[in-house]
């Protein structure tokens, strides 16, 4: 059983240490056993796996996932949280911190050195300030990872599963869907983190395809057209990609493309699934 997952003994550790808890690095602190434990059975760790951790906070989770798999790799932004870490996962010998932020760290490298390339399994509750960032960049920077399992924002899990035709539909569901298929394990009230949030949270694991569900000639081609479609969303597809700056294709060539895979030429951006996208991707190429 955790230690930590309780409001009165992460209450005694705050107060221990003198710590004062950091809006800006979104902390808020898992004080529920319930969720964690659905968490760490999501995660569906074994003896084998190599963890890597986000925010380990005050080490809640890490604390629990330590006996349960071979090494975790923690990896926390906040300097003041290392001497509470170190007291409380003193009794691991398979748990590393690295004291910086997430972003900066070159996890492929980290994963060839450490785990010889193989896939690692990533398991967070994730600062909310940076949720898209953190899983964009663990998608797109094509690091070996078997499995995402991270609290997040309700409303950003539920960007995360929806297709076309919803309100929520938009770059972040088909980068997530490219890569990974998603599912929401649970729905997480606030009362279960101190400070509480002012959102309701989800957990959801992203489990990474072993080959995209669509062919596409140029990712990022495809990409760059996803990006401009939801950029300015209420506009036709024709108009937000012959605007978008980072791409130089005339209204007349997106038309030709639009013709030549059958899509009406006043169509928005919003109406595609990945696959037309990469339809349109490569019709696109051919102009
Ligand atoms: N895992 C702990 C828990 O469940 O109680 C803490 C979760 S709290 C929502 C998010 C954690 O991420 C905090 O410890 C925060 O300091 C850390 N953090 C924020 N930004 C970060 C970044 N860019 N890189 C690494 N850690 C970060």
């Amino acid at each position: 059983m955790s230690e930590l997952s309780n409001f009165k003994n992460t209450q005694e550790i705050i107060k221990k240490h003198n710590f004062s808890i950091q809006k800006k690095y979104g902390q808020n602190f898992l004080i529920d056993e319930h969720v964690l434990n659905k968490i760490i059975a999501a995660a569906e760790l074994s003896k084998d796996d190599y963890v890597i951790e986000i925010g380990p906070g005050i080490g809640t989770m890490t604390e629990r996932m330590a006996p349960e798999c071979r090494h975790v790799t923690a990896i926390e932004i906040d300097k003041e949280l290392i001497p509470i870490l170190s007291e409380t996962l003193s009794g691991f010998d398979n748990v590393d911190i690295i004291n910086e932020d997430v972003l900066k760290v070159d996890l492929n490298k980290l994963i060839a050195e450490r785990n010889d390339n193989k896939p690692v399994k990533v398991v967070a509750n994730l600062p909310y300030y940076i949720t898209t960032p953190i899983i964009m960049s663990l998608l797109e920077n094509k690091i070996p990872i078997d499995t995402i399992t991270v609290m997040v924002q309700k409303e950003v899990a539920d960007r995360m599963m929806v297709g076309p035709g919803t309100k929520d539909y938009g770059a972040l569901s088909l980068a997530v869907q490219y890569y990974a298929k998603p599912y929401i394990v649970a729905n997480v009230p606030m009362n279960c983190f101190i400070p509480r949030p002012n959102v309701a949270s989800a957990v959801i694991r992203l489990t990474c395809h072993k080959e995209p569900p669509v062919t596409v000639k140029d990712e990022k081609l495809m990409f760059n057209l996803i990006r401009a479609s939801f950029n300015q969303r209420r506009k036709t597809l024709i108009n937000g990609i012959s605007n978008f700056s980072g791409l130089s294709y005339t209204k007349e060539q997106v038309a030709m493309a639009l013709n030549s895979i059958g899509l009406s030429e006043n169509i928005r951006g919003e109406a595609l699934d990945l696959e037309k996208f990469a339809k349109l991707s490569d019709a696109l190429l051919e102009t």
